[in-house]
């Protein structure tokens, strides 16, 4: 099939084998590629293994659109089964080793096994070599971002891991190009128990596409179209940071560990405080609408700031100072943390510490305090070594009620959304299929906009369809979504990008089917993988049910217990899942996935 650069680079570096496989064309057409092709192996491949032993699996995969010179093009998956969830975790990331990759001759690479000593992985074109990484084992991801583009030109796509995925510690991620980052469910630790530090991808060749010339003009035209939209010059200025203060008025910025939806100090930390600081912009490949924006942190050194790590490392810690977080935000990029759980972490220890659950006194917005546990949590040690495993694992330990508020779903932290107001998000952060990420269905803006408080099955509708066009269509085709979230860019296009590549007329009712079919083998991987998975794993913690807001115009909100759970029975109805949220026979072949039906139901 067009399209594809059609062959899986396999990488054993416990024998040091190397070899190469075709995708078949039942792959691409079942599973289409980036998330899709990922769990497929997972499930075919890494079963009942512990995750970061030799016989789990790292993959690296692209889609049909990566890399393709069209709007935002430049990005990979990269999953695992999670060391930090024990379930399916996947990321993306913006990279030129996406573009490389492919350009290589391959639209997947799986690395196996075990090496004796740090290694990376160098492929160029047909070549693979795995080389010593010796010196480069404790650099941290700048330094070793320099000296890897010193040694095969900064032309290349390089993805690496700091000391913190060396370290194995669980809330660790995959990075690339000083700043881009994927893989929160721990990626980058089963990269360091692989005692891989990095991979360097050079290639050349073209992908041979149904129609390249067609395929050309329908980018230009994305890209204009992109320039031309009315929420594009706004979006430039502050891009994801737009929506702090749109938070802040609706009550669902992370505000001290969760416990609130508004910060006091909202105005010093907004996007228009972004603007007054901005002096760069950074972003992926392939993309006209950068979204990084860059200030000098507290230190004097360009970092980059978005609206994730700023609610994570801003408010949700009581810190209120952009250049501090620009600060703990390039030294989590530097250590490779994923910012969102190192926010979540951090809150979590200066709430046990304000309850008197440790004896270490941290109070809300103790910059010098949030600084030291940076280091630790990337090293493992002192009270960074009781959330390296999350918040979950730590609360286990911890005990005394704080269960309730380690701000996580099926052991992944909460993205930056506050939602005691906002059910339909709760639903989304509740269903994630790593766990509480917000990029599967960000229904926020639009339960806002119309009708917040409701608990209906409309809006598990909507969700659904969130979720089938995200995290299924994006996350498959392996394209950023944020040209059609953020500027209104036209999904109509999608379909005509991928007739140019593939030669393949399709629609969405397709895309949605492909969308369901990853959906339900992910859910059978964490039914197969984590032991007693059930119903309870799809809820978000009692925190947003009895604990309700003190503060703001939603002062006295919770959610409901009830009503939450009527949503999510209603979601497993329109999924086709049975009461305990697992696919049904009669779904799973429907969807052509008999055999794993056999597996989890007999
Ligand atoms: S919009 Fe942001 S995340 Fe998406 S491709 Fe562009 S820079 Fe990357």
């Amino acid at each position: 099939m067009k399209g594809y650069a059609g062959k899986l680079l396999r990488v054993n570096l416990s024998e040091g084998k190397v070899s190469k496989e075709d995708i078949s064309d039942s792959m691409k057409i079942d599973f289409w590629g980036g998330r899709g092709f990922a769990v497929k192996l997972l499930w075919d491949e890494v079963k009942n293994v512990d995750p970061l032993s030799e016989y789990n699996k790292l993959i690296f995969s692209t889609g049909p659109l990566s890399g393709q010179a069209l709007p935002s093009s430049g990005k990979m998956v990269v999953a695992s089964k999670s060391p930090l969830t024990g379930g399916y975790g996947d990321g993306n990331i913006g990279t030129m080793a996406s573009v490389h990759l492919r350009k290589a001759g391959y639209d997947i690479l799986v690395v196996e096994g075990k090496s004796k000593k740090a290694c990376y992985l160098f492929i160029e074109d047909g070549q693979v070599k795995i080389i010593d990484a010796l010196e480069l084992w404790g650099k941290n991801t700048f330094e070793c971002q320099d000296l890897l583009e010193k040694r095969h030109g900064r032309n290349s796509g390089i993805l690496l891991i700091g000391s913190a995925g060396e370290n194995q510690i669980r809330i660790s991620t995959v990075m690339s190009q000083r700043g881009r980052a994927g893989g929160r469910p721990g990626m980058g630790a089963v990269m360091g128990s692989k005692n891989l530090k990095a991979v360097v991808i050079k290639g050349t060749q073209n992908i041979s596409n149904y129609d390249d010339a067609r395929l050309k003009e329908l980018g230009k035209k994305g890209y204009e179209e992109i320039k031309g939209k009315e929420s594009y010059e706004f979006w430039m200025k502050q891009g994801t940071m737009q929506a702090f203060e749109w938070c802040n008025e609706n009550s669902c910025l992370p505000t001290y560990n969760f416990r609130e939806g508004v910060f006091e100090f909202s105005k010093e930390m907004d996007g228009y405080a972004l603007e007054k600081l901005h002096v760069a912009r950074k972003g992926c490949p392939m993309c006209n609408m950068q979204c990084g924006h860059v200030i000098k942190d507290s230190a004097d050194q360009q970092a980059e700031l978005d609206y994730e790590n700023v609610g994570m490392l801003g408010p949700n810690i009581g810190l209120r100072s952009l250049p501090q977080v620009a600060l703990l935000n390039r030294m989590a990029d530097e250590w490779g943390l994923d910012t969102i759980s190192l926010g979540s972490s951090i809150g979590f220890l200066m709430e046990a510490s304000e309850r008197g659950l440790i004896s270490e006194k941290i109070g809300w917005g103790d910059f010098e305090a949030a600084q030291r546990l940076v280091v630790d949590i990337g090293r493992g040690e002192g009270l960074g070594k009781l959330v390296s495993r999350g918040t979950q694992k730590a609360s286990e330990i911890l005990g005394k009620g704080s269960q309730g508020w380690a701000m996580h779903v099926k052991g992944l932290e909460i993205s930056a959304y506050n939602c005691h107001a906002c059910p339909g998000m709760a639903l989304s952060f509740g269903t994630s299929p790593i766990g509480a990420s917000h990029k599967d269905a960000w229904i926020i803006a639009w339960e806002i906009s119309t009708d917040r408080f409701s608990y209906s099955e409309e809006k598990v509708k909507k969700l659904i369809e969130f979720q089938r066009i995200r995290g299924g269509f994006f996350e498959s085709a392996t394209v950023c979504r944020l040209p059609w979230v953020e500027v209104s860019f036209g999904i109509h296009w999608y379909p005509e990008y991928l007739e140019a590549v593939t030669g393949n007329r399709m629609g969405w009712e397709d895309f949605y089917k492909i969308g369901d079919r990853i959906y339900n083998l992910i859910r059978a991987y964490w039914n197969r993988e984590v032991p007693q998975f059930g119903r309870m794993w799809d809820y978000p913690p009692d925190r947003w049910f009895e604990d309700p807001l003190s503060q703001g115009k939603m002062k006295g909100a919770k959610l409901d217990r009830g009503k939450y759970d009527q949503m999510l029975s209603w979601y497993y109805d329109l999924r086709g899942w049975d009461k305990n949220g697992i696919p049904t026979q009669e779904t799973l072949n429907h969807l052509g996935l008999n055999e794993v039906s056999k597996e989890i139901i007999g």
